[in-house]
């Protein structure tokens, strides 16, 4: 049998071969490639990593050996020895997934060093104090990052020394204290690891390349992995590569470049180095380094090399390039180059501008920008230094982005209340409901002990655009005392917090925000995006407001318009009470007689928002249990109010009472109850189409959506209400008007039998928060609660309310899809759960053939953009 290849030099590699050797490796044999100077090296494949796990997270014997002959090699070009006394071969061990990732291991150097090698390095560098101060340093790395060993113990011990010889700066160190420091050192590991530190220099890497995929699935890596779709099967690469030095002397020195500002994209060099240092000084900001343009003067020649290969990279990879480099006694290396990490607003303006310069097409452009980077650009952010100053007293669900800062209230009357005398407020609850809506238009943030990702709070805050951080776990309000602890202190109504609902952190003080600014660059590229798509892109808006803001922000129609939001507006709830707690169908129809112009008013406003562009509005959805309160005190007081008998209206209250409300008497099975309640809507739908048709002259299509249906006889019998009262109202005002019926796919029977659905239905929107939540059969609004132990215990690794499950989910979208169009080839098809603006459920949709995404409205720019980038991907007629 052929013996598995796990093991490449960097001359057997080239930029192609991420998937293999990680971006790092790929990039190191391009440069090599290319003939830019690179220390000699080698690459553990992705799949040696892969293999590490299958086999209960054992290096195989195949990768060892293999690892083995590529250091035979690599000793062969340098002519350096591992292990050596005379001439010691020292590398750096460093990770490189495909993608760059924090959380993982990164980087230890000076590997190779022991108690002989020490000596071999000073003889051949003539530096005593250099050797030793490089062996220190490894055995502090190796220490900490491969065996674990908190670093502040020996930062105590490197600070305990350089007190007793009155140093201020490590650099004041003779080498005789540092001989001193590497014998603490040991002695530390030997009572820390219960044996010697390693002085096999071939251990000393396994343990290191062990220890970078180990580092692969530790929680900060499987964290990071999750908010930024990357599959755990891709596995981490290691590269292993000579050391060269930049701390030898004034001729020497270490830095990193970008070819262009990371932050405001301006197309100059940006880049900082420290003249006789090592990496880790650069980044650990003892000495202030110098701006790269110092280079030039201190060591010209290396300058214009320097310049010439970073023009070289950037043309080659058509990007702006993040490079390391060392110089060792005056000669360059390039040790990584990379596409570099940039902000929402210089990630627009270097795409654009590559385009501009004639070294990328818009196609390739759209695919630089992160579609959930342009989140960033929608909403306030924190004042960074602020923010790296400030404690994270506990973590929630990243659940509507932006940076929020203000008083604490914990309800929403309180919080509205505080809004309006001028306060900044965050709405804290342990759940919202939708009474809590006031509240949550008034708060800057709102804060949830439970509730997942598809909990009200978190899908009405990402409609109005407001920051929200949900199922924080740790948060324990005390509601009756209005207080909540955290990280150990007790919050009172009244005090600052801050959230930051892109990454789910709280902090436990205010912090300043500011906001962000839309630039040109956004324009422009949003055009080119809108160019290339193929899928529509539509909002989920109940309000003229948000429907403005969606047009504003490119919607191209309402793909879901819930009206059970409109009810619980001040005004309504007393109606909307009056129908439910009716004893007989002509009660009700009283109570609807009277949210009919209201009802009416609300579409006339959605229409005239949204001018020619489609709306589907979906009848009644929630269960009715909703709308009343369900504590003694509250149905006391609502008693009162409605002038009813208390006993009475709890047991009605009682009476609607569900085991299980999500999947009860909601949705179209209360149009099949209570017929009344569609033909109202149906009524005000239609004389508000036609108001606004016969005034304004926009060409309105109202799309009836009909949800939670599993059986077409039971689609067909709320859609027969509707018709005829379509009808009926087209008739009486003499005009003619076109609308359509259609219905939602979120109960998997309907994806099943799609095609019988597809007989009766115009267009199918897929509900995929309820779709998942059936297929699975976990509740959206406490799975929340138990994820966490599926993610550590690896069953899953994302959070199927947020990204689409494909595989199982998915492959009801798309066999229903597929039999809606056998029936029905001219069927409309979209999604309008929350993955419609997730940018890979949005590539799924556009490769099962949908016609448009819908999502709220501050998702809009990123679901253009991810739909373009699909169409780049997956090209579709
Ligand atoms: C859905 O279920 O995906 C949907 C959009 O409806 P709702 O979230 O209102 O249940
Ligand atoms: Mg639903």
């Amino acid at each position: 049998m052929e013996t598995k290849k796990y093991v490449y030099l960097f001359n057997e590699g080239n930029a192609n071969m991420k998937n293999l050797l990680g971006g790092k490796g790929a990039n190191l044999a391009e440069m090599m490639n290319l003939g830019i100077p690179v220390p000699e090296g080698f690459t553990l494949s992705t799949e040696a990593c892969t293999k590490y796990y299958e086999d209960d997270k054992k290096l195989s014997e195949e990768a060892i050996t293999q690892t083995y002959e590529a250091l035979a090699k690599v000793e062969k070009v340098t002519g350096k020895k591992f292990g050596s006394v005379d001439n010691p071969l020292l590398v750096s061990v460093r990770s490189g997934a495909r993608v760059s990732m924090p959380g993982m291991m990164d980087t230890i150097l000076n590997l190779g060093l022991n108690d002989e090698t020490v000596e071999g390095l000073n003889k051949l560098t003539n530096n005593e104090r250099f050797a030793y101060d490089s062996y220190r340093r490894f055995i502090q790395m190796f220490s900490d990052v491969v065996m674990g060993i908190e670093k502040r113990k020996f930062e105590d011990i490197l600070d305990e020394v350089k007190a007793l010889k009155g140093a201020k700066f490590d650099n004041e160190l003779t080498s005789s204290d540092l001989k001193e420091v590497v014998n603490k050192y040991k002695a530390l590991y030997k009572m820390e690891m219960e044996k010697d530190f390693p002085q096999d220099p071939k251990e000393q890497l396994l343990e290191a390349v062990t220890a970078v995929f180990r580092s692969w699935d530790n929680p900060r890596a499987i964290v990071y992995r999750r908010l930024n779709d990357i599959p755990r099967e891709w596995g981490t690469a290691v590269n292993v590569q000579s050391m060269v030095f930049g701390n030898m002397g004034e001729t020497s020195g270490t830095g990193v470049a970008f070819t262009r500002n990371p932050a405001t994209g301006e197309n100059l060099i940006f880049g900082e180095y420290l003249i006789n240092a090592q990496g880790e000084d650069v980044v650990a900001g003892i000495r202030t380094p110098h701006p790269i343009s110092r280079l030039e003067q201190d060591l010209p020649q290396c300058y214009k090399q320097f310049m010439e290969i970073s023009e070289k990279l950037e043309k080659h990879y058509k990007d702006m390039q993040d490079m390391e480099f060392t110089i060792e006694q005056g000669k360059l290396y390039f040790l990584q180059t990379r596409n570099g990490k940039r902000t929402a607003q210089a990630a627009l303006k270097i795409a654009v501008d590559l385009v501009e310069e004639g070294l990328i097409t818009k196609e390739e452009a759209i695919l630089k920008v992160d579609p959930k980077q342009l989140d960033s650009l929608l909403h306030p952010s924190f004042d960074q230094k602020e923010l790296e100053n400030t404690e994270v007293i506990a973590k929630g669900l990243p659940a509507s982005p932006g940076a929020a800062c203000g008083k604490v209230y914990f309800t929403a009357e309180t919080a509205k209340d505080h809004h309006e005398q001028g306060e900044k407020v965050i709405l804290v609850r342990l759940e919202t409901s939708p009474e809590d809506i006031e509240g949550m238009v008034a708060a800057e943030g709102i804060l949830t002990a439970r509730g997942g990702m598809t909990s009200h709070a978190a899908v009405v805050a990402r409609g109005m655009g407001t920051c929200c951080i949900a199922g924080c776990a740790d948060l324990k309000i005390d509601e009756e005392a209005k207080t909540f602890k955290l990280s150990g202190k007790l919050y009172k109504e009244g005090d600052y917090i801050s959230l930051d609902g892109s990454t789910g952190n709280v902090y436990g003080q205010a912090i300043k925000t500011t906001e962000n600014e839309i630039g040109g660059h956004f324009k422009a590229f949003m055009v080119w995006a809108d160019e290339i798509r193929k899928l529509k892109v539509r909002t989920n808006a109940d309000t003229p407001r948000d429907a403005e803001h969606a047009v504003k922000f490119g919607a191209e129609g309402i793909g879901l318009c819930r009206t059970e939001h409109m009810f619980f507006d001040e005004e309504r709830i007393p109606a909307v009470r009056e129908m439910i707690v009716s004893k007989t169908e002509l009660q009700r129809r009283k109570a609807l007689d009277k949210l009919l112009p209201m009802q009416r008013e609300d579409f006339i406003g959605i229409y005239e928002a949204m001018e020619d562009r489609p709306v589907t509005i979906r009848l009644l959805d929630p269960p009715l249990h909703e709308f009343l309160p369900q504590v003694d005190e509250d149905i006391r007081d609502l008693a009162e109010e409605m002038e009813l008998n208390f006993e009475e209206l709890k047991a009605t209250v009682e009476s609607l009472h569900e085991f299980n409300p999500m999947m009860g008497h909601r949705g179209c099975r209360l149009p099949v109850s209570y017929p009344e309640i569609a033909e109202m809507q149906t009524r005000a739908v239609i004389e508000a189409a036609i108001d606004v048709k016969k005034r304004k002259g926009y060409n309105i299509v109202p799309e009836i959506m009909i949800p939670l249906v599993g059986e077409v006889k039971e689609l067909k019998f709320v859609k027969n209400i509707v018709v005829t009262i379509a009808e009926e109202v087209i008739a009486k005002e003499g005009i003619d008007l076109k609308y359509l019926v259609g219905t939602m796919i979120e109960i998997p029977r309907a994806a099943l039998t799609a095609d019988e659905i597809a007989k009766e239905a115009e267009f199918f929107s897929f509900g995929t928060n309820d779709l998942t939540q059936m297929t699975f059969g976990f509740s959206r609004d406490d799975a929340g609660k138990f994820l966490e132990d599926y993610y550590d215990n690896k069953i899953y690794e994302f959070d199927p309310f947020q990204k689409l499950d494909q595989t199982g989910v998915g492959k009801l979208v798309k066999m229903a899809a597929e039999l809606g169009k056998q029936t029905r080839p001219d069927i409309h098809l979209g999604i309008c759960g929350e993955h419609g603006g997730d940018p890979s459920s949005i590539e799924f949709c556009h490769n099962v053939g949908l016609d448009y995404v819908s999502c709220s409205p501050y998702r809009v720019p990123v679901a253009r953009l991810a739909a373009a980038q699909a169409q780049v991907k997956n090209y579709r007629k």
